[in-house]
């Protein structure tokens, strides 16, 4: 143990390491801690290895310190990554053993290696680890070109700046990680189109990008004075756009859960925004507020208006020409004799309107069953529908000489609420299928059970199957797979969509596997007890 007193320079060294505690920027109570504890011991030159986290590499800083007599010192730092010297050398060893280290005379200690752009003249060194959790974070060593120079004094003295200084420097790092997080934050923002908000309780604007601030100053009255909204309350604005006055009702009246979406029109810009409220809280200050996003989707609403419009046409404007061909066809008909070449091409009329009739059909069809509310009925026996199902289908099977096979596994099933005309229908879809894509004489399986709280009801062919490319594609609108085609069998392309449409409605899933030339399964589940959820 050494019998030095503390001086007063080591309380001096003390006291400007604790200030650093408060100073924010890294660089600066790096390079003031390294040239105090050079100054403080007298070391000829300094240098310190920094661990910067996140599986970086090490970073060694040297700052040269001559001291003068006149008390002023060379103060140059330079930075460079520190390569060899973490795993070999003085700090090498200091970063092994976590502890602290002198080396009285270089030339005999094996532990030293000169460190690039370290003294070469160094015959002395003494090296401290900053250890934080058990890690080391950095080490500081210090050189002479006096054998001997350092003492267990120094080394007590650093130890104890070590431990300062680690504090120090980690506060410093955290500082500047949240600094970081603050700008990929702030370039998040920025990139983002959508409007967003930040609210506190009170309803006073925390945050907005640049969107959002648009949005409220181009707005009359409310942008009034331009400026930053920051501190504004939200309230300012809603005299400005109606969907501001909206979006206060429903902050209002409350949020049921954590989040809420929906869907306002700005009157007074002809644009539709789709909206999320969210609630957030800090745990630390137990402060909370709302996070606010809106989505213009004004082209969205256009094209959906537009399908609206066609569908209204196709529903009422294009059926009334179509029955008028139908009428004036059957009249030419009445007219023409048993024999003329004209009833086989008023029979091709005939066929085509038919078939352009019967597409309306479907798309209106398609249409009302998305927006219309499904009738729940309660307690329906999932078994007797399916059993429904099969008996319709039978017909057409029959006049393909097909069979249909059941294995229903129902009987511990309860009963379900759900529309039994969609589900029916949507069993029915499948079945049809099965016969339409099958060869004539080809016997179809329909399985049903109920397993785990769901109803899952699935239909097998060994018809044409599907190739794996066109599998994603089925249950899009339209979607006709390129042999049906080809083979020009007849059909739409709706009643998967449909199906499809149906069970989701009703809170479960359609499926399908299929094989090219071997056949395929189509599939859908049932939640026991489904909800209406929203048209997908
Ligand atoms: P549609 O049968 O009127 O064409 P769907 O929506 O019911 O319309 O089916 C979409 C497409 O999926 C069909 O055109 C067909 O290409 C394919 N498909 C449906 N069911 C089967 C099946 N059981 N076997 C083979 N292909 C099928």
């Amino acid at each position: 143990m050494s019998q030095r007193q503390p001086s007063l320079e080591d309380f001096a060294l003390l006291a400007e390491v604790s200030e650093m505690l408060t100073v924010l920027d890294q660089q600066r109570v790096l390079d003031r801690i390294i040239e105090a504890s050079a100054r403080a011991v007298g070391a000829e030159q300094s240098s310190l290895l920094l661990n910067l986290g996140d599986n970086e590499d090490w970073r060694q800083i040297f700052i040269g310190y001559f001291p003068d007599p006149q008390g002023g010192g060379g103060h140059a730092p330079t930075v460079q990554l520190a390569g060899d010297a973490v795993s070999a050398g003085l700090p090498g060893w200091v970063i092994q053993a976590k502890k602290a280290a002198i080396v009285t005379d270089t030339h005999t200690d094996a532990r030293w290696q000169p460190i690039p752009g370290t003294n070469p003249q160094a015959r002395s060194a003494l090296a401290v680890p900053f250890i934080y959790s058990g890690e080391v974070l950095a080490v500081l060593t210090l050189v002479h070109s006096q054998p001997k120079y350092f003492e267990e004094y120094h080394q007590q003295l650093l130890t104890i700046v070590a431990n300062q200084a680690t504090v120090a420097v980690r506060n410093a790092q955290l500082f500047n990680r949240m600094l970081e997080q603050q700008q990929q934050l702030q370039a998040m923002l920025l990139a983002m189109p959508d409007l967003l908000l930040v609210l506190d309780e009170s309803g006073t604007i925390m945050l907005l990008n640049d969107p959002a601030e648009q949005f409220l100053n181009s707005g009359g009255e409310g942008g009034r004075g331009g400026g930053t909204l920051l501190g504004r309350p939200l309230s300012d604005f809603a005299a400005a756009d109606s969907t501001i006055a909206e979006v206060l009702a429903w902050l209002r009246a409350g949020l049921a859960g954590d989040t809420l979406d929906f869907e306002v029109r700005s009157a007074e810009r002809r644009r539709d925004f789709l909206g999320t409220v969210s609630l957030w809280a800090s745990p630390i200050s137990g402060k909370h507020g709302y996070v606010i996003v809106m989505r213009d989707v004004t082209q969205l609403r256009d094209l959906d208006r537009f399908k609206n419009e066609v569908l209204h046409l196709a529903s009422h404007d294009l059926r009334s020409p179509l029955a008028l061909i139908v009428g004036y066809c059957n009249l030419i008909e009445l007219d023409t004799p048993e024999d003329s070449p004209v009833r086989a091409h008023l029979q091709v009329i005939l066929r085509t309107t038919h078939r352009m009739d019967n597409l309306l059909n479907a798309l209106v069809r398609v249409e009302k069953i998305r927006k219309s509310p499904l009738e729940l009925h309660q307690s329906i026996d999932f078994h007797a529908l399916v059993k429904t199902a099969v008996a319709n289908q039978l017909p057409t099977y029959q006049s393909r000489r097909q069979t249909i096979t059941t294995e229903l596994q129902l009987d511990d099933a309860p009963l379900i609420s759900l529309d039994p005309v969609l589900i029916g229908e949507s069993m029915e879809n499948l079945l049809s299928n099965a016969s339409k894509y099958s060869a004539e004489g080809e016997r179809v399986i329909v399985r049903a059970d109920y397993a785990d709280g769901r109803f899952h009801y699935m239909v097998e062919d060994h018809g044409i199957g599907i190739p794996e490319d066109e599998l994603p594609a089925l249950f899009q609108s339209f979607y006709r797979t390129r042999s049906v085609r080809e083979e020009s069998i007849p059909g739409q392309g709706l009643g998967l969509s449909l199906v499809k449409t149906i069970v989701e409605r009703h809170g479960g899933d359609v499926w399908v596997e299929s094989e090219e030339g071997k056949g395929s399964r189509f599939g859908f589940w049932l939640p026991s007890n489904p909800t209406e959820s929203s048209a997908p």
